[in-house]
């Protein structure tokens, strides 16, 4: 799966994403910030030294982040460390508005960020069946806890697929009968039985993760990634 086209739509198409951490009282936080730069593996964005968001981000070196046009949205989470100060410059130039916020030298309060590995999720409601991909993104391609992730979970021999799966997913396992009952329960038609396998499978390009079909499976063959 190709993630700068995911990111590069998070950044020119939405570009004003919220952004998630951790609050200093323990419970989450949340606020919008522009996107500034993208490349083919991260996005860049910028906040003040001042702001509870900066000690967020240098404490905790992680962050959730979504945005969203018409039925069409991105959400990442991530690893994110401070870069280099001179990027302001480019992203000032790139982003001619942010002169306005913080003319003239008064720049220089602010800090580069760069949120440089992690995982993503692309939903398109504007089609049936639903378009749901998940990639991966970053050079230092690494998950939570250190553990490394999969850019093309589909490209996995099948005992890797469920470590691969991202969280939140639904897939099939091997307690399936075929028996069909969870068929007519999903709202985009993307559980699929064929031929070859007697063993139902779920299109998760196409999945809503709403959790019907494992709430109805007679044989508890439906489970979720934690
Ligand atoms: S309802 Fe359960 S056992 Fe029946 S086809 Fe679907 S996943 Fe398989
Ligand atoms: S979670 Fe199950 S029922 Fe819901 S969309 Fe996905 S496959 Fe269909």
């Amino acid at each position: 799966m190709d993630a700068e086209r995911f990111l590069r739509f998070l950044h020119e198409d939405i570009r004003e994403c919220a952004f998630a951490t951790i609050g200093g009282d323990g419970r989450p936080a949340i606020r919008i910030i522009d996107l500034m730069l993208h490349d083919r593996d991260s996005v860049y964005f910028l906040t003040a030294r001042g702001k509870n968001f900066y000690r967020e981000l240098t404490e905790q070196g992680f962050v959730a982040v979504t945005g969203q046009k018409g039925y069409r949205m991105v959400s990442l989470r991530g690893f994110v460390r401070q870069v280099e100060h001179e990027l302001i410059d480019t992203m000032f130039e790139q982003n001619p508005d942010m002169a306005i916020l913080y003319p003239g030298e008064t720049r220089h309060v602010l800090e580069p960020f760069q949120l440089f590995a992690g995982k993503g999720e692309y939903l398109d409601l504007t089609v049936r069946p639903v378009v749901h991909e998940t990639f991966a993104f970053g050079d230092d391609c690494i998950g939570e806890g250190g553990a490394p992730l999969a850019r093309n979970a589909d490209a996995l021999p099948d005992e890797d697929r469920t470590a691969a799966v991202p969280s939140g997913s639904y897939f099939v396992t091997d307690l399936c009968t075929g028996c069909r009952s969870c068929l007519p329960a999903c709202p985009q038609d993307c559980i699929v039985l064929s031929a070859e396998s007697p063993k139902a499978r779920i299109e998760s390009d196409h999945c809503l993760r709403c959790g019907a079909c494992a709430e109805i499976c007679p044989h508890s063959a439906i489970e979720r990634s934690a």
